[in-house]
């Protein structure tokens, strides 16, 4: 059983490179970010509830957070062990987390740092938008959609932006990464069990050095 935790402020790309982790070690992928949205989707009271939070860019509050993880914990599936996406994002569930993982024998085997400065971060998402018709995923900076004239269409009708990815709560997202998040660097770092990977390289090379750390972990 081996347990990883993905820290980093929003857009560093913690999301995609989950997905490839995922596939390299068999781990499974925890993100408490989608878990809320997939509740916020099915309606339910724990979604409804989340949703004032997420919209302001603000933390949901740790108790509800920690349920719903250990909800998740409990699934059949976790049986190899968990790549963590977006959780702990505090002191209190960073300790939670350990107390959990102790009473099943298990631990936190290694934490990768995506490290990526504010100003990168709010171009890379307040551009986010993705299509109503496809789900692709775009930036109107960086990768604009184009019709086949090769014209921009980012202002498009048909390309939405998330609720909580406009600039006004990106700034409040990183603003609460800075305080309430980046303390477990320290606290994790302190342990021996760190990476930090510098998260604004292209995308290829933040991968391959990503599945470095993993390899080196799974061997
Ligand atoms: P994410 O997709 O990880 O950026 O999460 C989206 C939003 O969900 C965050 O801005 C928070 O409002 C909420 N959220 C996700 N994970 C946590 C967590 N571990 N603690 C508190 N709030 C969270």
């Amino acid at each position: 059983m081996k347990n990883i935790i993905f820290i980093g402020p929003p857009g560093a790309g913690k999301g995609t490179q989950a997905q490839i982790a995922v596939e390299r070690t068999g781990l499974v992928h925890v993100s408490t970010g989608d878990l809320f949205r997939a509740a916020l989707k099915q309606g339910t009271e724990l979604g409804l509830k989340a949703k004032g939070y997420m919209d302001a860019g603000e933390l949901v509050p740790d108790t509800l957070v920690i349920d719903m993880l250990l909800e998740r914990l409990d699934k059949p599936d976790i049986t190899t062990g968990v790549i963590f996406d977006g959780f702990p994002r505090t002191l209190e569930q960073a300790h939670t987390l350990d107390t959990t993982l102790a009473a099943r024998s298990s631990q936190i085997d290694s934490v990768v740092l995506f490290k990526v400065d504010d100003d990168v971060l709010l171009k890379r998402i307040s551009g986010r938008i993705s299509s109503k018709v496809t789900g692709m995923v775009y930036n109107k900076y960086f990768d604009p959609p184009r019709d086949a004239e090769g014209n921009d269409i980012s202002d498009s009708d048909e390309f939405v932006q998330r609720a909580d990815d406009s600039e006004e709560t990106v700034r409040n997202r990183l603003k609460v990464y800075h305080t309430q998040t980046e303390p477990l660097i320290d606290y994790y770092n302190e342990r021996g069990v760190l990476h930090t990977i510098n998260g604004e390289q292209a995308m290829e090379q933040v991968t391959s050095d990503l599945l470095q750390v993993l390899d080196e972990l799974m061997a």
